[in-house]
């Protein structure tokens, strides 16, 4: 996994070693040696990990990072501190700046990319999501999430430890944070509990226990539903390896023995306020694409969608020639139906046509709110005969029975016109399907309403369109054959 990594470091020295190692890995490597420069860089650049040195003259590494982190477009870097000082009070103030890690000075190959490989992994887990929701925000579908979380809420944390020290440590100091704490005896309750419960952490003590943790860590990483998770686990000293092991596996972060409490509360509370961002961003992304190809009267899927299905559909069935059908259905004096009876009244008929038709679909068919009181159902591997016969149904059900309306005692007559239209996947476009489904249409309207018509090759468009021609079998601008038999 390639990286680019920002090194801040007033060393000329120990840039040079650095940046010598991150080389032989393949990373690209971008260097400052002053704070004003680490900071234009860091945003010009947006690098995937930032190791900054935290003694240097004339700035502080904690006010670097905290700036880094309060600026929005730095934000989401992980930054890991290259520092002498490994005082338990260093480490967590580093931590309540946002640092996301500490390597000690003479830093160690086998620590250094086992921090930078596991962070760069996770922020890319979490950069598709903020791509995601900056494509909401941008069409104006969603607000950020960014300011919906609470930085200090408390959460729920499971907790994998057998010796009792760790135990005790643990549940104690979360609790007093106001965690909610729950223990698992051995690792397979622990995986069945992660599994069901909606734990915002969980944290897996190794090296006091009989069971390896390293396991649970990796199959918690290989089922759907825990492989999200946000994993702490709590490692013996000096097992360089051991870590580097968990890291890889995809641990988010780790406390090395014996605990200290402070690091615990900063720790478990950087991972649960994340985890809530990253969940509120899905939510949200959720949420604003369902909003965004869904129309909200009848909840059936909006134009918007329709075009990018239209595209699915048709790259699949192009290889094997095979036809695409649309039924473009339009209420019959439905102004009317307004005007006498209310737009209230309309919306409620609007939403029983819709569901009318989606009954009336079979399971790969999809049906679109196009606008207005305008229907289109896309009709993948259909011919325009069995088009047809769909339409004809269609039509059938919606004048053959009342449409219930709480205004309208006894319900209320309706009927619809369908114009049906037929291209062969992959010779012409969807612009050019509606369009002869809309010919269709209107040749309906026209010759006196609520029936079907087909588009046929000798249909006059309004500009000609190409090539749909070849996929329509019938010669003629036609009712469907059980309407012209009735
Ligand atoms: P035609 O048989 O030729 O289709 O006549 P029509 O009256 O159905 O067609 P026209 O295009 O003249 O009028 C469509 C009407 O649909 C006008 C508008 O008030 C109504 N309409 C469009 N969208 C909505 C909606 O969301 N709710 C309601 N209640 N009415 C709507
Ligand atoms: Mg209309
Ligand atoms: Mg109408």
């Amino acid at each position: 996994m390639s990286a680019r990594v920002l090194v801040v470091e007033d060393t000329p020295v120990n840039v040079k070693l650095l940046e010598a190692k991150l080389l032989v890995e393949y990373y690209e490597v971008l260097t400052a040696n002053d704070e004003p420069t680490a900071l234009v860089i860091a945003e010009d650049h947006i690098p995937d990990i930032i190791l900054l040195d935290v003694m240097m003259p004339g700035m502080d590494g904690y006010e670097v990072c905290s700036r880094l982190k309060s600026n929005p477009v730095t934000a989401h870097i992980p930054v890991v501190m290259v520092t002498a000082l490994n005082e338990v009070k260093d480490r967590v103030r580093g931590l309540e700046v946002g640092a996301d890690d500490f390597l000690t000075k003479p830093v160690n190959d086998v620590a250094l990319f086992a921090r930078i490989r596991s962070l760069v992994r996770l922020k890319r887990a979490s950069d598709e999501w903020h791509a995601r929701e900056a494509t909401a925000v941008e069409l104006g579908v969603t607000n950020s999430a960014q300011n919906t979380v609470e930085h200090n809420a408390p959460g729920s944390v499971l907790v994998v430890a057998e010796g009792m020290y760790d135990r005790d440590l643990v549940t104690e100091t979360l609790s007093l944070q106001g965690h909610v704490v729950e223990l698992a005896e051995d690792d397979e309750q622990a995986l069945a509990m992660a599994k069901i419960g909606d734990y915002d952490l969980v944290l897996v003590s190794d090296g006091n226990r009989t069971q390896d943790a390293l396991r649970l860590c990796s199959q918690m990483r290989s089922e759907p539903e825990t492989r999200h998770r946000p994993i702490l686990i709590m490692v013996p000293d000096n097992e360089d390896d051991r870590l580097a092991k968990a890291l890889e596996l995809g641990v988010n972060d780790y406390l090395v023995r014996p605990i200290e409490r402070d690091e615990l509360i900063s720790r478990s509370r950087t991972q649960i306020r994340r985890r809530r961002y990253e969940e509120r961003l899905r939510d949200n992304y959720t949420l604003s694409v369902n909003a965004a190809v869904t129309d909200s009267l009848t909840g059936m899927y909006n134009r918007r969608y329709l075009e990018s299905h239209f595209e699915r559909i048709s790259a699949r069935l192009a290889d094997a020639g095979k036809p695409i059908c649309a039924l473009l259905l339009d209420i019959d004096h439905f102004k009317n139906v307004n005007d006498t009876h209310g737009h209230e009244a309309g919306d409620e008929i609007l939403q029983v046509v819709a569901k009318r038709i989606q009954n009336n679909m079979r399971g790969f068919d999809t049906a679109v709110r196009l606008g207005g009181e305008e229907f289109v159902v896309l009709l993948p591997d259909s011919s325009l005969a069995a088009g047809t016969s769909a339409a004809e149904r269609l039509c059938q059900s919606i004048s053959k029975k009342k449409i219930a309306v709480s205004s309208i005692v006894n319900g209320l007559d309706l009927t619809v016109s369908i114009g049906v239209a037929c291209i062969l996947a992959g010779e012409s476009d969807l612009d050019n399907l509606l369009r002869y489904a809309d010919a269709a249409l209107y040749e309906a309207k026209r010759t006196g309403r609520n029936k079907v018509m087909t588009a046929a090759d000798n249909v006059t468009l309004p500009e000609s369109g190409a090539s749909v021609q070849s996929a329509l079998p019938s010669p003629m601008l036609s009712p469907s054959p059980e309407r012209a038999a009735s």
